[in-house]
């Protein structure tokens, strides 16, 4: 059979790619498929993704690589976002004590 991961040719019996570690269990890829669908999931639930990512890194690797690359997104998005609320309070609250201030 051929790694799912890395397409080179291994033994039927083994259960890890020799070239690349990822396990390769059965001959077919029991259900494992990038997914547009878990990869939004992570997205909005950066921790959802995260936990599915850590679950299903050795059965379902690019299944696991979706999630944990939607989750990757989400909280750098939300990081930027975080900081740009900071930016504007402290920019908005800067105005208001420069024309504020001396009364
Ligand atoms: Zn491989």
């Amino acid at each position: 059979m051929f790694c799912k991961n890395c397409g080179k040719e291994i033994d039927d019996k083994a259960e890890i790619c020799p070239n690349c570690g990822v396990r390769v269990k059965g001959s077919s890829g029991a259900g494992d498929a990038p997914s547009a669908g878990f990869g939004v999931l992570g997205f909005f639930f950066p921790l959802i993704g995260l936990i599915l990512y850590l679950v299903w890194k050795s059965d379902f690797p690019l299944k696991a690589r979706s999630c944990g690359k939607g989750a990757l997104i989400g909280v750098i998005v939300y990081v930027a976002f975080v900081i740009l609320y900071v930016v504007a309070i402290f920019g908005i609250a800067g105005c208001i004590v420069a024309s504020g201030g001396g009364y």
